[in-house]
């Protein structure tokens, strides 16, 4: 028997609990694994809460990410004892995710936990920050370097924006964090942002073509924010835009893109192929366990949906990570 978080909605309602289950219970994959760690995202918050339409069938063990330990393997790639991370590939959306003691999966979604990095860290990084070091490799392939200039993270204080910008700040990027929550500057600055400016300055509707300022961007909130972002990015600079925290919208004009030769970059971290997954994460083995004390807390099971709920609401800054066990 394990613990597991379920979600189910067989009477209409969504139902969230920590279910005993049977081993037996457990999909038909290839690879079980025993779960040491896992995490809340953005996504997994909207899935727990029913906020939006993210679990594809129920009931659901939702957690897009998990990291332990392999314990019976039917594939070759893998065998027991091996130290696994998962993260994306539908996992917590159309399979079971890793809210659990024990997670079936498919190997080809796992993949090794890379030298110098724990399950632990690996959670507290998660896709929060994997999709961060996605944007920072995007905006690399471009020719983004450290002195380039000023680097804009929006959504500063959530798990992506934490992320991005120790990962930026580290790389020697300087940093300016944009956030609805100012009180937090210090923290931000305890990251590694060189300065701090109120998310309200972004979020409304603005001019085509602004004043340049950045020489890149990492947006985890769409709609204005991002459309605002591109019209102040300095001639040839580059956005990387992976989230919709302000909205799914898009409400821009192409003059970024055709006057300043601005690039907005897609970031997705869901399907992303398994040769920039081990590229991404072996960089975040790297800078990762650095950033994670002054970003991540722990929290049990049990105290899951009530944080997912706080996640929404704007209520948790940085990221948290889950002890299963
Ligand atoms: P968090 O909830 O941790 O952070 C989101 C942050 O966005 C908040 O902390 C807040 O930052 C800011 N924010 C929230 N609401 C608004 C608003 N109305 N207007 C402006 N800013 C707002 O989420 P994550 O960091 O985990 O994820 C961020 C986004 O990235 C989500 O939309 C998520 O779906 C997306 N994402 C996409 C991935 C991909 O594969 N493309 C992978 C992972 C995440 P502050 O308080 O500092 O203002």
């Amino acid at each position: 028997m394990f613990k597991a978080l379920l979600l189910d909605n067989s009477t209409g309602k969504l139902q969230v609990s920590i279910a005993a289950l049977d081993d037996a219970a457990l999909p038909d994959e290839e690879v079980t694994v025993r779960v040491a760690y896992s995490t809340i995202n953005y996504k997994d918050a909207l899935a727990i809460t029913g906020s939006g339409p993210i679990v594809r069938q129920f009931p659901m063990v939702p957690g897009i990410d998990l990291a332990g330990e392999v314990e019976s393997s039917r594939h070759p790639a893998f065998k027991p004892g091996d130290k696994v991370l998962l993260n994306g590939h539908g996992v917590g959306e159309r399979h079971w995710g890793g809210l659990a003691q024990r997670a079936r999966v498919s190997a080809a979604w796992l993949q090794k936990l890379p030298d110098g990095l724990t399950a632990r860290d690996a959670m507290a990084i998660g896709t929060a920050g994997y999709t961060a070091m996605l944007c920072v490799l995007a905006l690399e392939r471009h020719g983004v370097a450290p002195g380039s200039g000023e680097v804009l993270v929006t959504g500063a204080n959530g798990g992506v924006g934490s992320f991005a910008i120790g990962i930026l700040s580290a790389l020697g990027h300087t940093v300016v964090a944009s956030t609805g929550r100012t009180e937090s500057a210090e923290r931000l600055k305890a990251l590694g942002a060189a300065s701090v400016v109120h998310r309200s300055s972004l979020g409304e509707a603005g001019k085509p073509l602004q004043k340049e300022r950045w020489a890149a961007v990492v947006d985890s909130v769409g709609s204005h924010t991002l459309a605002n972002a591109c019209a102040q990015t300095r001639y040839g600079g580059a956005v990387a835009a992976c989230g919709m925290a302000q909205g799914l919208d898009f409400p821009a004009s192409v003059a970024p893109f055709i006057l300043r030769g601005v690039a907005l970059l897609g970031v997705d971290s869901v399907q992303a192929p398994r040769a920039l997954r081990e590229q991404t994460w072996s960089r975040l083995a790297r800078v990762g366990p650095a950033l994670v004390e002054g970003i991540a807390r722990e929290i049990g099971l049990a105290e899951v949906p009530a944080a997912a709920d706080r996640l929404l609401k704007g209520g948790i800054a940085g990221r948290l990570v889950v002890d299963v066990n």
